[in-house]
């Protein structure tokens, strides 16, 4: 009867409301590592870091993926890599990001992988409306395999942008890496949610990388109870200071959000 009172009165009735698709992205739980699984609403699928071990292949297939448009590497430390002989063999990877030069078993792997080549700052790629966008390393930047913090300030820093929203993925920057992008890419840096560097590390983060970022939610990829002492109480009383929103997988598992919404899967 509204309907065609509506109709009758010659005018349209109401639109449903129309929702807005947002993108979605999984902070997997698998101990102490990361691994992140960004989904466009147009279909497209984004891996970054694999985690330790093959596990996450079960974690993607229970989430419906059967194909990897994108996986990026951070870098080459086993528990961002580790999962990667499992992931080719279970899934086709159209295209592989990386930088540095691996050494050992992981360097024949990729050197193995037709999908992959080494990414630098500036380069960025679109997915739909979904924008990746490469901060760090610089090109030319001569990554070679040293040291812990070196590798770690090596990172495959991607920033990723959908709509109005934006993320950041610093891999385990550490200061040095952050300092390049402070110098060089320092208004690029602002995101909503932040996955926080180095599983929480002391030195993946302090005063001058969150207020830069400033993220109103921030995520920390770790292992329960984990050796390293990851994430560090400083840290995470920083997080606190600026009001973020923190969200642990060690403590909730696997983080979902839907743009900036977060929430445990479970
Ligand atoms: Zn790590």
């Amino acid at each position: 009867m509204l309907v065609l009172l509506t109709l009758a009165c010659g005018r349209k009735p109401p639109l449903a409301p129309v929702r807005t698709a947002e993108l979605d992205i999984m902070f997997l739980d698998v101990g102490q590592g990361d691994a992140a699984l960004i989904r466009t609403p147009e279909g497209a699928t984004v891996v970054i870091d694999t985690g330790h071990n093959g596990q996450i292949v079960p974690l993607l297939r229970s989430h419906g993926v059967v194909r990897i448009d994108l996986l990026i590497l951070s870098h080459s430390h086993v528990d961002h890599t580790g999962g990667l002989n499992a992931l080719r063999v279970s899934f086709p990877i159209i295209e592989t990001w990386y930088a540095g030069r691996y050494r050992g078993r992981i360097g024949q792997t990729v050197a193995g992988m037709d999908s992959a080549q080494t990414v630098a700052a500036g380069m960025t790629k679109t997915l739909g409306h979904l924008t990746l966008l490469v901060l760090h390393p610089e090109p030319n930047a001569g990554l070679s395999e040293g040291g812990d913090s070196e590798v770690n300030n090596g990172s495959v820093v991607v920033k990723a942008v959908y709509g109005t929203t934006q993320y950041l993925f610093p891999g385990d920057c550490e200061l040095g890496c952050w300092g390049d992008m402070f110098r060089l890419h320092r208004s690029d840096l602002r995101a909503d949610v932040l996955k926080v560097a180095h599983h929480g590390s002391w030195n993946g983060t302090n005063s001058g990388v969150l207020g830069n970022v400033r993220p109103a939610v921030a995520v920390i990829s770790c292992g329960r109870e984990n050796r390293y002492g990851h994430p560090n109480p400083i840290v995470l009383k920083m997080l606190q200071q600026i009001r973020a929103k923190v969200f642990r997988t060690d403590e909730q598992g696997t983080i979902h959000c839907l743009g900036a919404d977060c929430v445990p899967e479970n």
